[in-house]
């Protein structure tokens, strides 16, 4: 049996590496508020250190990456990550999560790393709403970025939106017909209740089935046929849109039978499930000169410690702390 299969025998291909818990953006469903603690440097994995983690999980069988955080271009000289990570045999899918506020200075030089996929997080079209949501005044340049990142021919580009009601949830028809017009995929993501007071009610949550419903309002929705590193989106298209619709439904259809994620935090401890509290730490043994071997056992661990499915209640009660910013969108 290859090394990288589940006791549920779930092949583990996917590590989403989180490269800092700073964010230049303050949003309301993610961060408590300007005050709170973030981790020391020396407590943030180096970028050798990250570079080590990739090469093991590459060898143990990791296929996919995305770096992500907090913010991952807010991290000093992410370029040369960027870069060391790109040029990784073995990396067979790279990209990239931002919130698209460093995009515009930084896209030119993330494509001429080699990266060509790139999602942004962008809650809602309108520049009032952006600073109601993210706390900050910077739509424009998030813009400004996704639209360069599209002329230099960045493909796929996602837009990741999170839908809650009575926010942004009567934008929906707009981000749908943005859908039509550019060459993005809207990705819908239902409102999970995560992270520190975070404002999650019941009532704010929207289902991905009542988003597509609200869709189909428009005009009717064509399935498009999955490929084989499309993650837990549904996918979807208007007639004759030159971009996409995706889906995804973490609280109405969780899809851990189908889960081949793992997560390494900015403080280097692998995570095997967003809504688990366990984790395996790698930055000790790293920092004790352990071997790349030893490093691909631990990843042996963590996927030992994959659950079957998340109980989001459980969750909830034991794991008030989680914080997307640490653990990594
Ligand atoms: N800074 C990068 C970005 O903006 O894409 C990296 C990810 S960052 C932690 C924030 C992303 O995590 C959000 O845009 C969203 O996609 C996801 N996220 C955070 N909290 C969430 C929540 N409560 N419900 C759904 N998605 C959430």
């Amino acid at each position: 049996m290859s090394t990288n299969i589940d006791r549920y025998n779930r092949k583990i291909s996917y590590l989403r590496v989180s490269i800092t818990d700073r964010c230049n953006l303050r949003c309301i469903y993610c961060t408590p508020s300007e005050t709170f603690k973030l981790l020391r440097q020396f407590d943030i994995l180096s970028y050798e250190e990250v570079i080590r983690v990739i090469e093991a999980a590459v060898t143990f069988g990791i296929k996919k990456i995305r770096l992500t955080g907090g913010e991952p271009l807010v991290r000093r000289n992410v370029i040369h990550l960027i870069r060391a990570i790109s040029q990784r045999s073995g990396v067979e899918d790279f990209s990239i999560t931002t919130n698209g506020v460093f995009l515009k200075p930084l896209a030119q030089a993330i494509f001429k790393a080699g990266v060509r996929r790139i999602n942004v997080s962008l809650d809602t079209l309108n520049p009032l709403k952006y600073v109601k949501i993210t706390r900050r005044n910077c739509f424009r340049k998030v813009w400004e970025g996704i639209s360069l990142a599209e002329r230099i021919g960045f493909r796929p580009i996602r837009l990741n939106v999170v839908v809650m009601r009575g926010l942004n949830d009567d934008e929906i028809l707009q981000f749908a017909d943005l859908s039509i017009r550019k060459p993005y995929q809207i990705r819908f993501i239902e409102y999970m209740p995560l992270g520190v007071d975070n404002n999650w009610t019941p009532q704010k949550y929207v289902s991905s089935d009542e988003i597509k419903s609200r869709l189909e309002s428009m005009a009717p929705l064509y399935p498009v046929t999955p490929e084989k590193n499309d993650g837990p989106a549904l996918r979807y298209r208007f007639a004759s849109a030159k971009g996409e619709i995706g889906l995804i439904r973490p609280l109405s259809h969780h899809f851990c039978a189908t889960c081949n994620r793992l997560r390494l935090t900015a403080e280097g401890k692998l995570r095997p499930c967003l809504f688990s509290d366990k984790e395996v730490d790698l930055k000790t043994p790293l920092r004790r000169g352990c071997s790349q071997q030893d490093l691909i056992d631990l990843f042996r661990k963590a996927i030992g410690l994959k659950p079957k499915k998340y109980d989001l209640k459980r969750f909830q009660v034991q794991e008030s702390q989680l914080i997307m910013r640490r653990i990594g969108g």
